[in-house]
């Protein structure tokens, strides 16, 4: 081998190690979700994160859950008193306007998000159970502060063809309430895009979310 041969396969090997040791920790899309979990420290923050690397204590119940009226709910549901009575007035107001939005799963308890993820898990398996539900203490409706809605073709799954889904996705922030897990934020959020699905955060930091097209992550800078 040549010296000029040898300088650059040195150069070669070294390129290559400094690029492994600036790219080894990059996380690849669903390796860094349910690694280094943290137990949340402040649950009953109208701003906390939960997520699949925030996790919440099993014995963790919101302190202030009321029942929304069945105006607004298919049945009996329950959220924090902030978060209800917020939704409400939105349910109303859309109402007023001819559509129709009601919440179909608000609140869940560590228990049932157990059973909901073991359910899935039976069905068809880990992966799958993990493409569409949380595991238990990482599901938002736990907090209180999430509900799901669908609108007037009466599917929460369906909610993107309903009229009521571009009013949602204009007017929610003013009530207080974000697009929890957009589409092309999977990456971000740890969960696919699920337009059924709203946070209450309150309304000056839904207006930043909303303006700024961010996630609850991204405003946390997390
Ligand atoms: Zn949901």
């Amino acid at each position: 081998m040549s010296e000029e041969t040898f300088k650059k396969c040195v150069y070669v090997v070294l390129f290559l190690l400094i690029a492994i040791f600036f790219t080894k920790d990059i996380p690849f899309f669903g390796s860094k979700f349910y690694r280094d979990v943290t137990e949340v420290e402040n649950p009953k923050d109208l701003i906390v994160l939960v997520n699949k690397n925030y996790k919440l204590k099993e014995d963790y119940i919101p302190p202030d859950l009321e029942q929304i009226s069945l105006n607004y709910a298919t049945d009996e549901k329950y959220m924090r008193k902030d978060a209800k009575e917020a939704f409400e007035r939105l349910s109303e107001d859309a109402r007023q306007m001819g559509y129709q939005i009601v919440a179909t799963s608000t609140y869940r308890s560590y228990e049932y998000q157990e059973k909901l993820y073991d359910y899935y898990v039976q069905m068809k398996g880990k992966d799958y159970a993990d493409s569409c539900s949380a595991r238990p203490g990482h599901s938002e409706h736990q907090t209180g502060l999430a509900v799901d809605v669908m609108g007037s073709n009466q599917d929460y799954d369906l909610f993107e063809e309903a009229n009521e889904f571009e009013w949602m996705k204009n007017n929610a922030h003013k009530y207080g309430f974000i697009l929890r897990y957009p589409s092309g934020k999977e990456q971000i959020t740890g969960f696919k895009y699920e337009p059924w699905h709203y946070r209450y955060v309150g309304k000056e930091v839904a207006k930043i979310i909303y303006e700024n097209n961010w996630t609850l992550e991204e405003y946390k800078n997390l």
